[in-house]
């Protein structure tokens, strides 16, 4: 259909030219305009960048569509609603915000707005929190509803409402009853993160079934995606590459803090270079300050907790992974933020499979977290362990497939490592050696564990005091794999640590060093190996 024939398309060009002084619609936006403009309901899935959030605030200022008065936009980062409500104020357009950041006055402004007689706003921005505490909020809005002044409600990353998704948020439950409490307003979810399964679940959840699907590919074709080993000099190398990048601008992503500080700290110190780290325990005037260093150019590279970089609105050259990501959402929204501009842009990880480690842990200790979603973020981390791990297919396949799209790797251009290395590709069958290797961590006696060093020593038939002390050497496995480079080995163990065949069990032993024993996993039937990953 030609969305250009809509009954709501004049207005809404004239009003895109106008208050957003921009020329022409992306893909799937007016699509997503009409339909809301209809009354209907929508699910968009957009990926990072493509431009979601112009979905919701054109109509919004569109006074022709079937339901009339207030949008109202339930968005769950602070620091993003900020943006978004100065950026549209700049536009123009009258809009207010509910949310734990701006204090009884604020809130106070925003409520006059809402109840006084005057012109009343055209967009409510509310975290999912206030929505769901706020009696006061709620009784306005129902106020809204009966006088017929509520366009429509928006959610925004939508996939927080799914317990499947990678941020499920326990305020977006209550999201669940705008459909019954507010019969007739048109609910338009938003998300750049869905698989099939999330998808379903949200729109079960919002209880939008039969909605308008605005979908589109998840390829991002100027991106280019590298997976390099993470080795101990990374950042003389991760240097390296930004000397060769100098004045452009990049967002290194840490998995703590104190790695975020260090890491910024070192890049000033030793490299002379305009780095700031950034993350969520900063109070608000340092970020506030981190932020608009970032946005004058002052500072050039951002290192930064997950914390960083939604709705960010600056042209990223380079996106880095200075440890792994938790989940293949994760690294698809973050390595997103780069070349969002359309322009070339690289995303490069570095990956070690010892990073694991801290994730295991990080999701072992969180304590409100279930034992259920625990064991989904672990699966998040082992499908991000996977992806780097294979070094042959199509980093766009392999990302894409992910999110259950389909590519032919010819389209990639050689825009990944694995399309860019031209070396033959050597495949060996590695079933027997692995199956050697899960026999031994089988043959332990009921009580004995052994750590994964142990296990490499004693499948290598290493020649080793500890060993011979623990009487692993009588193991009948023992040098099974005498045969393999000490690398090689390794690689086998974690490969088949990614397919759950073998299991780790983290501790922290007495110097206060994280380890884990090797266990046999809960993989165990028809096991298959891809030759090529174990090449
Ligand atoms: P998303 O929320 O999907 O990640 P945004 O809504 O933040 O993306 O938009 C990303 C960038 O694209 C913003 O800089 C925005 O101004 C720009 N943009 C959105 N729509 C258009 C358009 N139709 N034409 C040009 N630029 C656009």
């Amino acid at each position: 259909i030609d969305q250009t024939k809509s009954p709501y398309y004049k207005e809404a060009i004239r009003k895109l030219k106008e208050v957003f002084q921009l020329d022409d619609f992306r893909q799937n936006q007016l699509k997503a305009i009409n339909a809301t403009l209809d009354a209907k309901d929508a699910f968009v899935l957009m990926p990072t960048g493509g431009g979601k959030s112009l979905c919701y605030q054109l109509p919004a200022v569109c006074t022709g569509g079937k339901t009339k008065g207030l949008t109202v936009v339930v968005s769950p980062l602070i620091a993003l609603m900020n943006d978004q409500v100065h950026h549209l104020q700049a536009k123009g357009i009258d809009v207010v915000s509910f949310n734990s950041d701006q204090g009884a006055e604020g809130a106070r402004v925003s409520r006059a707005r809402l109840t006084g007689s005057g012109k009343r706003p055209d967009i409510l921005y509310v975290t999912p929190e206030r929505l769901d505490k706020s009696t006061d909020l709620r009784s306005i809005l129902g106020r809204l509803y009966k006088q017929r002044e509520l366009a429509r409600f928006v959610i925004d990353e939508a996939h927080c409402v799914s317990t499947w998704g990678r941020d499920f948020r326990d305020s977006y439950q209550s999201l669940k009853s705008l459909r019954l409490e507010y019969p007739g307003i048109p609910i338009m979810a938003l998300t750049a993160t869905a698989n099939e399964q999330v998808m379903n679940d949200v729109i079960d959840q919002l209880g939008i079934c039969g909605c308008e699907m605005i979908m589109q590919s998840f390829n991002r074709p100027n991106l280019f995606y590298d997976v390099r080993p993470k080795l101990k000099n990374v950042i003389n190398d991760i240097a390296s590459f930004i000397q060769l990048h100098k004045g452009q601008t990049g967002v290194i992503y840490c998995l703590s803090r104190n790695k975020c500080e260090e890491v910024a700290k070192e890049l000033r110190d030793k490299y002379k270079l305009k780095a700031k780290h950034y993350h969520a325990q900063m109070s608000p005037e340092d970020k506030h300050k981190t932020q608009a260093a970032w946005q004058s150019g002052e500072c050039e590279i951002i290192v930064a907790t997950i914390a960083f970089g939604m709705g960010i609105d600056k042209a990223v050259r380079y996106v880095i992974h200075h440890s792994l990501p938790m989940s293949m959402d994760g690294y698809y929204q973050e390595t997103g933020r780069a070349g969002r501009d359309g322009k070339d842009a690289k995303c490069i990880l570095y990956y070690t499979y010892a990073d694991t480690k801290i994730l295991y842990k990080l999701i072992k200790d969180s304590e409100k977290t279930s034992e259920e979603e625990k064991e989904r973020q672990l699966e998040g981390v082992r499908a991000v362990v996977k992806y780097c791990q294979n070094d042959v297919d199509c980093r766009r396949v392999q990302v894409l497939r992910y999110f259950g799209q389909g590519f032919d790797p010819r389209e990639c251009h050689k825009a990944c490592n694995n399309c860019l290395d031209e070396r033959e590709q050597k495949t060996e069958d590695m079933t027997t050696a692995a199956k050697s290797l899960l026999n031994l961590v089988q043959a332990l006696g009921r009580k004995e564990r052994m750590t994964k060093v142990q296990c490499l020593d004693v499948f290598r038939g290493a020649n080793v005091k500890t060993i011979r002390d623990k009487g692993y050497d009588s193991n009948p496995y023992f040098g099974a794999g005498a045969k393999l480079s000490r690398e090689h080995a390794e690689r086998l163990i974690d490969q088949l640590l990614v397919l759950d065949a073998l299991r780790e069990e983290c501790f922290t032993n007495r110097s206060g060093w994280n380890n884990s024993y090797v266990q046999v996993g809960g993989f165990r039937s028809s096991l298959t190996l891809s030759p090529h990953s174990l090449s």
